[in-house]
């Protein structure tokens, strides 16, 4: 039988029955492995950020991966290794970039509530800026900095008060957002910083929302910058890199999202077209990065048919795979070994005691208990946002280099979940 790609997942393959990644049948790991498993392609990860590398060659930039869409030490290693840095939100993910061997010095710290012992732990380091959001963040940081008698490189997250066209809950750019300063005040808050001992003002950022499936949104948040770094210029204060954040989607279905090296690009050339070619251009992708380089793989464990319905109930959940739940998103399922039998159709749910605890409805599946089906596009916001809920142990994770597959997480054990709990007399 010839090999059939499915959307989205150019590394993933099926091979007659089987399904493959980059040269491992994927059944096979779920039968080493264990399951709920997480599996990504290396491979798959290199050229997503090697396409924005190509595409930013030759102009200054700084490429930072946003590690809070997968944020495993060897996925981390994955993109140290090509020379990306790292957005990150947390003291917790600073710490993960230099235990994977990353580089603080192009690391980018955003994020609406940073503490000053993370301020504090970021200065010491030496991350490359910060991504204020508030004018509050920015004397909270300038006292941190000058106790440290260190200087902070800020920049302003501005929130442009454009609209990403996406879901709710990752549309971060409009008005209405808890993210950024408004555009209207930005050009008073750079004034401010510019004063404040231990501030050093090195740029301008904004990060629009996720999802994103056009390239129209980030011109306009493009021009809404360009207009402040403008007048922020006239003031005195130089702006030396100007970084569009990330959001760039990618395809769970039918989603035909711009390829990277188009957005960057056009981004390019409209910085150019008006006269700002000379600055740093930093990028903040995570989802597009990861999104599409991996699976969850789970195992049916019971079929329950039912009068309305039929459960295909699978022993991955809510807290394995969140995005369902939380966002309502539409993922891909196909089993990892196709059966002959004509398709019923099922949703496929998980154990947890919740109703919102589905990984998809109106499932067109040929499935029986212990086959293994594979969720796709599962690389990025998945195991990231896994919790132990229902006293679930998290899943492992394997990563397939090059038809090797290496565990990259063990399983949690059900000990390590009460590890750290203390019973009362
Ligand atoms: C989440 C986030 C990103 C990455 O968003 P994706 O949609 O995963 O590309 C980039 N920058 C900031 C500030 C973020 O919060």
């Amino acid at each position: 039988m010839n090999q059939d790609h499915l959307p989205g997942a150019p590394h993933l393959a099926r091979r007659g029955a089987d399904l493959w990644l980059d040269g491992v049948r994927l059944a096979d790991l779920a039968a080493e492995f264990g399951t709920p498993l997480y599996v990504y392609s290396r491979n798959a990860m290199r050229d997503a950020a090697t396409a924005y590398q190509r595409a930013l060659a030759g102009r200054p930039h700084l490429l930072c991966y946003a590690m809070k869409a997968n944020s495993s030490l060897a996925v981390l290693k994955t993109f140290a290794d090509l020379g990306l840095g790292f957005d990150i939100v947390s003291a917790g993910e600073l710490a993960r970039v230099l235990a994977a061997g990353g580089d603080a010095a192009k690391v980018v710290f955003s994020g609406v509530g940073k503490r000053p012992d993370e301020m504090r732990l970021a200065l010491q380091a030496g991350v490359h800026c910060f991504n204020v959001e508030s004018p509050a963040e920015l004397d909270t940081l300038s006292a941190v900095a000058t106790g440290l008698g260190k200087t902070a490189a800020i920049s302003l997250r501005v929130n442009p008060d454009v609209d990403a066209q996406t879901h709710p809950y990752i549309s971060t750019g409009l008005k209405g957002n808890k993210f950024g300063v408004a555009h209207d005040a930005a050009r008073a808050v750079y004034r401010r910083a510019a004063t404040l001992p231990g501030i050093r003002v090195v740029g301008i950022d904004c990060h629009i929302g996720s999802q994103i499936t056009t390239i129209a949104p980030y011109l306009n948040a493009l021009d809404r910058l360009l207009d402040l770094v403008e007048q922020v210029e006239a003031d005195g204060i130089p702006i030396a890199h100007i970084d569009m954040g990330g959001g760039l989607g990618i395809t769970y279905t039918d989603e035909v999202p711009p390829a990277a090296d188009l957005l960057v690009a056009q981004v390019r050339a409209r910085i150019d077209a008006r006269g700002h070619g000379h600055r740093t251009l930093l990028m903040e992708p995570g989802r597009s990065l990861v999104g599409n380089a991996g699976v969850l793989l789970t195992e049916a464990l019971v079929l329950k048919p039912g009068a309305e319905k039929n459960f295909c109930i699978v022993d991955a959940a809510m807290n394995d795979l969140a995005r369902p739940a939380m966002y309502q998103a539409w993922m891909g399922i196909v089993p990892c070994h196709l059966r002959a039998d004509a398709p019923t159709t099922w949703d496929v749910v998980g154990p947890v005691c919740e109703s919102g605890d589905w990984l998809g409805r109106d499932r067109a599946l040929a499935v029986q208990p212990g086959d293994v089906l594979a969720v796709l596009s599962a690389g990025a916001y998945g195991m990231a946002m896994a919790s132990n809920y229902n006293t679930r142990p998290r899943a492992a994770e394997v990563l397939v280099d090059n038809g090797r597959a290496l565990l990259i997480r063990r399983r949690e054990t059900v000990a390590d979940l009460f590890r750290d709990e203390l019973l009362p007399d």
